[in-house]
Parts: structure tokens; sequence; C-alpha cells
């Protein structure tokens, strides 16, 4: 099936046509120079933004990949979670195609999505396969048995994410918004074992509860307090160890937990996906921890990491394959859509 997805969970219009697991073309408009300069999104701006790219991406996604709207068989768009005007937006473009052409919808899970885009780059998924997504808003860990129809959570974090925790403590090293990848770049400089900070939720009265789940709260204080006790002795903050020992600390964590996951649950396929993916120091973590454990590590090209048109296509055309029903004409979106729900 030729299938056309609408992702506007965020700040991110993007629409891509699928077909089968073959990407015709992705087309991404970002709103986020708009929202650089407040620091962080801003709902109602990014909700206008989609708006006004809408057409204009749907109109180029179809010219690029050389295709005619009649030729679609059906139509994806993300259902939740995110932000409630944005998504919305991209809900209403949806119906309205799907109403216009006589074809069906599908409200998708944006998170499952990011895990689902991967197969259009490395292929189907070898039966089970974990799945860890790490963006600005999630770092959610997911056993995929079939990503269309059957996917549990493990855990997910309690508090920020791990592109959020970046973004907050390159606010406090006085780094331009997003800081991700400014922290990124200046821990490649530093030595990850300058400082030891702590590991969220790995202590072993956590292992019961939160053996799969992630915090990075107490992460982002304790390095709050550290730059300040630092300032208070009127020592120069040495700003690439702090960068590269925070960094290393998310790394660690991260890696640490999934590949336990991978390890209880026999699956030997990691796929990781969100716009934090290209975090270099998670990568290379990644690749040393899962090449040890006999892991196939697949992460797909940035691109397709952060937010796009092509992972709720790709989910999309999965679960069209499957023949999971469509959606209700009325979408309900949901801005903390539960992941045990793939389509609504
Ligand atoms: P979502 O709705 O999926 O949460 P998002 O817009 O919040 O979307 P993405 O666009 O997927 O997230 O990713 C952006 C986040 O990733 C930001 O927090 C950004 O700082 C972080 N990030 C991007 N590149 C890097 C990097 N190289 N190192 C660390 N963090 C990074
Ligand atoms: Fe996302
Ligand atoms: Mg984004």
């Amino acid at each position: 099936p030729l299938v056309l997805g609408i992702e506007t969970s965020c700040d991110e219009t993007g629409v891509a046509l699928v077909r089968g697991d073959t990407l015709l073309f992705d087309a991404v408009a970002s709103s986020m120079d708009e929202h650089a300069r407040y620091g962080g999104i801003i709902p109602e701006v990014a909700s206008r933004a989609h708006l006004e790219a809408m057409v204009p991406t749907i109109r180029r996604a179809l010219g690029e990949a050389d295709v005619d709207l009649s030729e679609v068989d059906a139509i994806a768009v993300t259902a939740g979670p995110g932000l409630v005007g944005p998504l919305t937006i991209g809900a209403s473009a949806a119906k309205a195609l799907s109403i216009g052409l006589g074809k069906p919808l599908y409200g998708v899970n944006h998170v499952i999505g990011h895990a689902a885009v991967n197969q259009l780059v490395d292929g189907p998924f070898p039966g089970r396969a974990m799945a860890l997504v790490v963006s600005g808003g999630h770092s959610t860990l997911m056993l995929v048995d079939d990503v269309a129809t059957d996917v549990t959570e493990l855990g997910s974090t309690l508090d920020d994410a791990a592109g959020e925790a970046f973004d907050k403590v390159g606010r406090l090293l006085g780094l331009p918004y997003p800081g991700g990848p400014h922290i990124d770049r200046l821990a490649r400089e530093g030595d990850p074992e300058a400082i030891r900070f702590p590991r969220g939720l790995t202590a072993a009265k956590d292992q019961a509860k939160h053996a799969y789940d992630f915090s990075f709260s107490g992460l982002k204080t304790a390095v709050a307090r550290w730059v300040e006790q630092c300032v208070d002795d009127g020592r120069e903050v040495p700003v690439a160890d702090v960068a590269a020992s925070f960094a290393a600390a998310v790394a660690d964590v991260l890696t640490a937990k999934t590949i336990a996951a991978c390890r209880a649950h026999d699956v030997d396929t990691l796929v990781i996906g969100g716009g934090f993916s290209a975090n270099s120091q998670l990568r290379d973590m990644a690749a040393a921890r899962c090449a040890e454990a006999g892991i196939d590590l697949r992460i797909p090209p940035l691109r397709y990491c952060t937010d796009n048109g092509a992972m709720i296509a790709a989910l999309g055309s999965a679960v069209v394959r499957a023949g999971v029903a469509p959606s209700d004409l009325d979408i309900p979106v949901d801005s903390s859509m539960p992941m045990a729900t793939i389509t609504v």
C-alpha cells in the first residue's frame, strides 16, 4: 500500500510517502528557529507554523515522490503523544484528506513511530526487538514483538527526558538553546571520568520497581550544585569536563538499562530512535556495549531520528499491512497517549 504520513506532534511539520517499507519522499518543515529565541517550544507558535506549512509540505512530498494524491491508499497521522494544538492541526489535515480521497485514516503513536522508521532503513525487525526512544520529550524503553500490533513499554523517564536534561544543563552552563548538541561537542574535549555524577535509579533498592525506568532530574541538580560550588570557591568552571562527565552519566544509565532489558527478554536486536540518538556519547557507548553483548544495534541516519513524516508513514504502512482497523474519522488526539496504544 502507498501510505501518506503526517507528523505534527511538536515543532516539525513532516509529510512522507511510504510504499511497503520503501520511503518515496520525506518533506519536513520546522518552526524551531521561531522557538529558539524563547528558549523552548511555544505551542501556539508551533500550531500556527503547522497550519502555514501543512499544504506546502504535502504538495512538496507529492511532487518530489512524483505521486498523485489519487494513488494514496491510506493516510496515517500522529494521534499522540505531543502538544494538543499541533496534534490537532495534523489530525485535521489528515481527516480532510481521508474524507476528500475516500481513503482510510490511521491515527498512530508518535513514540512507536520513532522505532518503526528503522524498518525503512535496515529492513523488517527480525522477530522481537528492543527499542529505546530518546528525545527532548521522551526516554522510553519498549519491547517490540510486532510494531503494528504488539508493543510493551518496559520503562520510561520518571522526570526529565534525556534531551531535556541536556538542554537544562546547557542553560546552566550558559550555552545556546537547545543545549544538547553544544554539550555533545564540548564533552568530546573533556574527561568523562573527571567528576562522578549520580546514575539515577541504578541503586539496588530501585531495581525491583524501576529496573527499566530513568530519572535525570537528580543528575541535573547534581551538576547545578557542582557548578555553583565551583563558582563559590572562585574556581573557573571546567566546562568540557562537566559536559563530558554529565554526558557519560546519561549514556551509562541509558545503555546499561537497555542492555539489561535485552538480556532479560532474550532480544538481540536493539533499535535506537528519537532526536537524542544524535548524541555521540550515547552512540559510542551503545556501540561498544552492544558489540560486547552480541546485540545487533540499529540507529538510523539522524534525519530519521528527529521528528519527521517518514516515521508516521512507516508505522502506518505496517499497521495497514497487519490488517488493523482504521481509526474513527474523529481521531481522538491524546497529548499523553500511552505506549500500549499503537493506533487509536
Ligand atoms: P519529541 O516530541 O520526540 O520529544 P523533540 O523535538 O523534543 O521531539 P527531537 O527533536 O527528537 O525532540 O530531539 C531534540 C532533543 O535532542 C533536544 O533536547 C536536543 O537538545 C537533543 N539533542 C539533539 N542533538 C543532540 C546531541 N548531539 N547531543 C545531545 N542532545 C542532543
Ligand atoms: Fe519525537
Ligand atoms: Mg524536535
